[in-house]
């Protein structure tokens, strides 16, 4: 069984990009190369001013390329949801958003004919209680009342019975990270350029401009799009109280009968399905991260949850869920934009976040520039998240501290102390010990260990390390390899 995504295992990795070597000075720097990042990029493939897109690992290794891969508006009950909180305009002024970001990458993959397993599929949201049958009613009237053309269903194609569902047409499933090499290899030129193995570590303001450093460079530039999923940067702007971190296990497993659709209930736990040619795949367990550290206890459950145990491919992932459900996109200060907050649905965001930004870096009008706008006000629901959010972030410190899960590791790994510090050593199935310092170097919380993966997690802000402390996801951008 592998702990990697199918996407990681199945893509050409031939196209690699050098990391930077020289100070270099852009009209427009972009940090992250996930799906906003890349459509970003690509969205100013044409354009004049001299563009450079820096990734700190590699292109789509973030969560772009751990997620489902589904392209869709009906995301469980979010009109629902956005109707209650903003009214029935905004709802729909988010389904307008997300139709147009299909359209968008279907045009993309039409006109410049990528090859990222790109296939129109049907949305199917339903529910196996009863007790939810008018929580689906309700989603289905809104969708419907958009003009949409929404189908009952008392089963999915695959025969599962269900209490009550509909599905939606034209839809896509893709494969991510075929989709966001290819956009960058289409978008590359003399004047755009990209550079993997790239962190920023600081961002300077200098008058009008910014001076971003690498490691061992500077990047001077007159704006800056942050599309890093998880914007460590931010600290002074209380970014880790107004959201939190939702982690998700998903596994794939080969089945003889493959079908065109991809399903998700609207209760939990959560049972979201596609099939990726012989392969289906399942989501389920999902937890915000302060109450996920245990990641052979969500498998478990996401075992009993869905009657499946044999799998090829076993993974986690994590997105950032605002207080109320809306995205946040826009200017944090001036010529300082950032995407992120897509909770769980960022394919589309994403997409849509790139023709956002393009305008607002063109000082050109944008009909969902307000929708998304990250300092649009308080609301109902913020106010009623907002503690809920500060309690959690607290817990997870405080129980990273603690270390409860520390008696289901059988002594592996052991937790001990090296002149004076805090350090965890693994021995790997060929006896080899593996020492890290077991504190994230992002806001110091203790990092669990992810059994599943062989990772290391830090249970707070979702930095991941190798099993050699090497940084592979999350805002850290600092290693805890032990010297
Ligand atoms: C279980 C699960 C299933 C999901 N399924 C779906 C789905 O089916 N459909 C859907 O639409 N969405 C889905 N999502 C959501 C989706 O995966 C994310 O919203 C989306 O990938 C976020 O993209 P991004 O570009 O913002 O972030 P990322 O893909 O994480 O990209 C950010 C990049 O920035 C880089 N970076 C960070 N810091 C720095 C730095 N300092 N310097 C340089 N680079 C840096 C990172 O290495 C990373 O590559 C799912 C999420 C989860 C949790």
């Amino acid at each position: 069984m592998k702990n990697i995504s199918i996407w990681q295992d199945t893509v050409n990795d031939n196209n690699k990009y050098d990391e930077l070597n020289e100070n270099i000075d852009v009209d427009i720097l972009i940090i992250g190369g996930g799906i906003t990042g890349c459509s970003t990029f690509y969205q100013f493939k044409d354009d004049n001013r001299k563009i450079a897109l820096v990734e700190k690992n590699r292109l789509g290794s973030g969560s772009s390329s751990r997620s489902s891969a589904k392209i869709t508006f009906l995301q469980e009950d979010i009109y629902t949801k956005l109707n209650n909180i903003f009214g029935r305009e905004k709802a729909y002024l988010y389904y307008r958003g997300e139709k147009e970001a299909l359209k968008i990458i279907s045009d993309i993959v039409k006109n410049e004919k990528i090859d990222c397993d790109f296939k129109t599929s049907k949305s199917y949201l339903y529910t196996l209680d009863s007790s939810n049958i008018k929580k689906i009613e309700k989603e289905r009237d809104i969708v419907a009342s958009f003009g949409e053309k929404t189908t009952p269903i008392k089963k999915l194609p695959n025969n599962i019975k269900v209490e009550s569902g509909f599905y939606v047409n034209n839809t896509y499933t893709f494969h991510p990270l075929k989709y966001i090499k290819e956009i960058i290899r289409k978008s590359i030129s003399l004047n755009h350029r990209v550079y993997e193995n790239t962190k920023v570590i600081k961002i300077e303001k200098e008058g009008n401009s910014f001076k971003c450093y690498t490691e061992t460079n500077i990047i001077k530039t007159k704006k800056i799009v942050l599309a890093l999923h998880y914007p460590y940067f931010l600290l002074p702007y209380l970014m880790p109280l107004k959201c939190y971190l939702e982690k998700s296990f998903l596994v794939c497993s080969n089945v003889k009968k493959s079908y065109d659709f991809n399903a998700i209930n609207i209760e939990k736990p959560l049972k979201s399905i596609r099939y990726y040619n012989d392969y289906l795949l399942t989501v389920s367990s999902s937890a915000n991260l302060a109450f996920a550290s245990n990641s052979k206890k969500m498998v478990d459950d996401l075992e009993n949850n869905t009657n499946i145990t044999n799998y090829d491919y076993v993974w986690s992932n994590y997105d950032l869920m605002t207080l109320d459900h809306l995205p946040l996109i826009g200017y944090i200060d001036d010529n300082l934009i950032l995407s992120t907050g897509y909770n769980t649905w960022g394919n589309s965001n994403g997409i849509l976040a790139s023709t956002i930004i393009k305008d607002l870096i063109n000082n050109k009008y944008n009909i969902y520039k307000e929708l998304f706008d990250i300092r649009r006000a308080f609301n109902k629901q913020k106010l009623i998240n907002y503690p809920l959010n500060i309690f959690s972030n607290l817990y997870s410190f405080i129980d990273s501290k603690i270390n409860k899960n520390k008696s289901f590791y059988n002594g592996n790994p052991r937790f001990t102390r090296i002149d004076g510090k805090a350090v965890a050593i693994y021995k790997d199935e060929k006896g080899r010990e593996h020492i890290i310092y077991n504190k994230c170097p992002h806001l110091c919380c203790s990092l669990v260990f992810n059994e599943i993966e062989k990772t290391w997690d830090c249970p707070c802000h979702g930095s991941r390390f190798d099993l050699d402390g090497k940084c592979i996801m999350g805002p850290s951008n600092y290693d805890i390899s032990y010297k």
